[in-house]
């Protein structure tokens, strides 16, 4: 047989079943609609609903197309949209074995091996480009998706180099443990915080500044609340700081608990500023009380010292009466030291001020002390040559000063290892400008130029708790008949009342500093001091009205001053002196007024009687209760003033100068 007859007889038998296979059409179209049917589950997320409908039409078409013309193209473009479209191919070998079954049982026996081999052929080409197909679609799903897998993981990596920058410049200090308290990450606030720089904080460092207790606590609390707080106090060397840690516990994403996290703040400077300023409240009630107590008590020595004064100018000095009036005299005047001292506790005490230089105070405070401290204690002073004025009281700050120094002898005296340690005091000045910064961190500062005085000792040192109360009227921790208590608040009321504010430093057996701060003059302002001591009175004529109410100081002025050569009348109150010197006012050349009456206060009579006559002369006796601002007001008006209590000669030595100096 010849090829083209072989051609021939193949192109026979195709035709052939070409014709049985469109003679059977509908019935085909129908069992292979069955199988696709059957297997609709499978198919249902690629495939369309309607497009399975055209899968048996283009099966059979594609399937004649192939017999008549043999064109590999037909099946292996059918096997690739077959497999993009999202066929499984077990749906394809159960309509190939559908058709397969329908030619066996369709064809003659004679041509049965052709048309088997043919579609044999058009089977495999069908079902390898649906396999190349399926897999490149599978190829590009699985860049797509390692693709998408890559930038999540990006951003995930993104996010997390974020955090970890946030926590590595965190100014609080952050630590991570497990749940057995192994350290397993600790920032560089941390370490900076506890001192321990390049060092890594370990389990145990880590429980022993917490302390065993606390984290005791911290598990029974985590487990309860999740959450845990407290405040702790590291010491490390020098070094000492106030933390607030608060604890959480890390969980995985079951939320189970795999660790935990402890923040660290740093609230020493505002502890230490939250101390100070309960510290100066209660220093304020109890300068009002012991101001309040000690304006009355200095009355009444007042009185006593000034008719103890009178009886002295009366008696003879060699006489048992003058020897017994000068005990009274000193007995009252040791008592207005010791009201004086608790006065200056008050900040009313508000004696003259110049302007002083604080050296020159420290110099004449070390000669007095000089003789007082036992030999083994060195004394050394660093001053500042150029060092600024203060406006200040010298005698206040010669007592700071003095204060200061007997406590840091007894200290040093006191050490219960004083054989092995040097005993050294040290004086130092030096100028100080405060920034805004620093004024924050004590209660009664403001920014400025200021005078530092810094006495330190190398003494017992003091623990805070001792600290806390220093400045406190009648604290102490000396054996009675030893400490009064009263000396540091002494301190603490002059140095109010000049405007400073005081920094104590001090460590158990490590020594104190105690730095005062005064401020400073404006540079120029020349210091001189002119203190002229009389200790007789001063007489004179005219005649004089005194208004008080306090009837012994009333009587002691008006005995003095009449001892002094001048009249003198009396009335016990405001209204009373308005009344009286509007009728008799030609006869009176000058009023001394107490500023603290009841009724009309002395300021109300003042005005009242300038009303009355404005070229009145007036001298005006204040006190530690009175309001310093409106003394300053009326003070400028006034011939003079002076403050009580009062030595007799500075008493007349003002009356004198009102008298003869001319009107304004
Ligand atoms: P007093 O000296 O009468 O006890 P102070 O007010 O002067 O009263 O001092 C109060 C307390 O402060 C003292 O008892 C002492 O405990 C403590 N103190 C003061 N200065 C020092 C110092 N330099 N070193 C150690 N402790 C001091
Ligand atoms: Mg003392």
């Amino acid at each position: 047989m010849s090829f083209n007859n072989i051609q021939g007889n193949i192109n026979k038998i195709t035709l052939n079943t070409i014709g049985t296979i469109k003679d059977n059409q509908g019935r085909l179209l129908a069992g292979i609609n069955d199988i696709v049917l059957s297997h609709v589950f499978e198919n249902r997320y690629t495939l369309h609903p309607r497009k399975l409908k055209n899968i048996a039409d283009e099966e059979l078409e594609n399937l004649i197309a192939f017999l008549s013309k043999q064109e590999e193209d037909i099946p292996s473009e059918l096997g690739k949209a077959r497999a993009i479209s999202g066929i499984k191919d077990n749906s394809l070998l159960d309509i190939f074995e559908y058709l397969y079954n329908f030619l066996i049982d369709n064809t003659e026996d004679s041509s049965v091996k052709t048309v088997l081999n043919l579609f044999y052929r058009y089977e495999k080409i069908y079902i390898i480009n649906y396999n190349y197909a399926e897999e490149k679609k599978l190829l590009s799903d699985q860049e797509q998706l390692r693709q998408a897998l890559s930038s999540a993981f990006n951003r995930q990596k993104q996010e997390l180099l974020v955090k970890n920058h946030a926590i590595e410049t965190s100014l609080n200090g952050i630590l991570i443990a497990d749940l057995d308290w192994n350290i397993r990450y600790t920032n560089p606030a941390l370490l900076k915080m506890l001192g321990e720089n390049g060092t890594l904080i370990t389990k145990s460092t880590f429980i022993s500044i917490v302390g065993e207790q606390a984290i005791r606590n911290l598990r029974i609390q985590l487990k309860e609340t999740g959450a845990w707080q407290e405040e702790i106090n590291y010491r490390q060397n020098t070094k000492s700081v106030d933390l607030f840690l608060s604890a959480s516990l890390i969980r995985d994403n079951d939320s189970r608990p795999i660790g935990i996290m402890v923040s660290f703040v740093d609230i020493t400077s505002s502890k230490k500023l939250e101390a100070q300023f309960r510290q100066s409240q209660k220093m304020e009630a109890l300068g009002k009380l012991a101001g309040g107590i000690a304006h009355d008590f200095n009355n009444i020595l007042a009185a006593i010292s000034g008719y103890a004064e009178l009886q002295l100018l009366d008696f003879p000095e060699e006489s048992q009466q003058y020897r017994d009036m000068l005990q009274i005299k000193q007995a009252a005047e040791r008592g207005k030291g010791l009201t004086n001292q608790l006065l200056f506790f008050t900040r009313r005490a508000s004696k003259e001020r110049k302007p002083l230089n604080v050296n020159k105070i420290v110099k004449e405070t070390i000669q007095l002390l000089k003789r007082t401290f036992p030999p083994e204690i060195k004394i050394r002073t660093v001053l500042d040559k150029g060092l600024r004025l203060i406006n200040g009281n010298q005698s206040q700050i010669n007592q700071v000063l003095m204060n200061l120094c007997v406590n840091a002898r007894d200290a040093m005296i006191d050490r219960d290892d004083n054989r092995s340690a040097i005993l050294a005091l040290e004086i130092s000045t030096y100028n100080s400008s405060i920034d805004k910064v620093t004024a924050a961190q004590y209660v009664n500062a403001s920014a400025g130029e200021y005078v530092c005085l810094k006495v330190s000792d190398t003494g017992r040192g003091m623990p805070p708790e001792i600290v806390e109360h220093l400045f406190e009227p009648f604290f102490t921790t000396k054996a009675a008949g030893k400490g009064t208590g009263l000396g540091l608040s002494v301190v603490y009321g002059i140095i109010r009342g000049h405007n400073g504010f005081i920094d104590v430093n001090s460590r158990p057996n490590e020594g104190t500093t105690f730095s005062l701060y005064l401020p400073a003059l404006q540079p120029g302002t020349s210091a001189e001091l002119n203190d002229k001591n009389e200790d007789t009175l001063v007489t004179g004529k005219g005649t004089i009205l005194i208004v008080e109410d306090e009837p012994q100081v009333r009587y002691m002025e008006a005995r003095t001053l009449e001892k002094c050569g001048y009249s003198v009348l009396i009335v016990k109150n405001g209204r009373e002196a308005i009344e009286f010197y509007s009728n008799k006012q030609e006869e009176i050349d000058l009023v001394i007024l107490d500023m603290v009456m009841p009724e009309m206060g002395g300021r109300e009579c003042f005005y009242r009687l300038k009303k009355i006559n404005r070229d009145i002369k007036i001298i005006l006796i204040t006190g530690y209760t009175t309001d310093p601002s409106l003394t300053m007001e009326i003070k400028e008006k006034a011939a003079g003033s002076i403050e009580k209590p009062f030595r007799l000669h500075e008493f007349t030595r003002i009356v004198h100068e009102a008298l003869i100096s001319p009107v304004l």
